[in-house]
């Protein structure tokens, strides 16, 4: 940890000065207290927002975006508690939520994650974005040393986070993180805000799990209880996960009466049937759509294909 101590004084002297002049932002990192013991750090493509839970017993991290960040990410958790950073929690496999486990091994904090996550770590990982895309095995260092099956719990500065596996949803190694005492959840990617769902069928992912987590954390929610998204601008709530499994719900009945009609794809894409949807949700350009209604479709026909005609 002395090692982590020297490395955070050098990063906070350079960035002295656009820090004490404005508490709520390390530069990099937009800071936001959630509620509680929790904050959460945005960056400005509003990608892989990190959670960090603090008190006097050390800190817990959810997530930790790419290798470049780290030392923003350092900057900005010492702008909120100067105890130890202890662990880390990776919500899921992708790049933009465990690049930093590398560095952070380095300077002695533990990584945790569901075991497949960790599992798939152990080889190149490919992504349906545009046709597929493949990021590098990550180095050995970046590997989570503690997994669980099913679920975990931290009990840290006076209060349990809870952390579980999901339904098979954004993967099939998605994590939720309740911190029950501060009443913040962390949902990683099977939540975004600011557009449609990304289902990774690549590893695991399944629209209509995504349908399932989502309605299981509006039923762990309570009326005051603050969400962090893994992507999207903004902490969110029970009303914010309400409005994304609607446009789900939306999606999947309206795909579902075109794969009723046994019409192929492309009629269905014909058929825009998230027109209405598409200026709020379509409007990230790689994931758009054209990328979710193949999803949707093809896994509502699998599962018209797997119930027997009625005799
Ligand atoms: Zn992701």
């Amino acid at each position: 940890m002395r090692r982590l101590h020297l490395r955070i004084m050098t990063v906070l002297c350079l960035l002295l000065p656009a820090w004490a002049s404005a508490q709520q932002s390390s530069g990099f990192f937009k800071v936001t207290h959630v509620a509680g013991n929790v904050h959460m750090l945005e960056a400005p493509d509003t990608d892989g927002n990190i959670g960090v839970f603090s008190g006097p017993d050390g800190v817990l991290l959810i997530d930790d975006r790419y290798d470049r960040d780290t030392e923003n990410l350092l900057a900005a958790v010492r702008s909120v508690s100067d105890a130890e950073i202890r662990f880390v929690v990776n919500t899921h496999v992708h790049p933009d939520h465990i690049g930093g486990n590398n560095n952070l091994a380095a300077y002695g904090v533990t990584i945790l994650a569901h075991d497949d996550v960790r599992l798939r770590m152990l080889t190149e990982l490919r992504i349906p974005r545009r046709g597929g895309i493949t990021f590098p095995q990550p180095p050995a260092a970046a590997l989570p040393v503690i997994t669980y099956s099913d679920a975990i719990s931290f009990h840290l500065n006076g209060e349990e986070v809870r952390v579980f596996i999901a339904p098979p949803a954004h993967t099939d190694g998605d994590s939720f993180v309740h911190f029950r005492g501060s009443d913040v959840l962390h949902l990683g990617d099977v939540f975004r805000t600011n557009m449609y769902p990304i289902i990774d069928v690549y590893n695991g992912g399944s629209f209509l799990g995504m349908i399932e987590a989502m309605e299981l954390a509006i039923e762990i929610a309570g009326p005051d209880t603050q969400v962090i998204p893994g992507h999207g601008s903004g902490v969110s709530d029970r009303e914010g996960m309400q409005e994304v499994l609607t446009m789900m719900y939306d999606i999947r009945d309206r795909v579902a009466n075109l794969v009723a009609q046994g019409l192929p794809l492309e009629d269905v894409m014909a058929a825009a049937p998230t027109a209405h949807l598409d200026a709020r949700w379509g409007q990230v350009p790689s994931w758009t759509a054209a990328d979710v209604i193949p999803i949707v479709y093809e896994e509502l026909r699998a599962l018209q294909n797997s119930v027997p005609a009625n005799p």
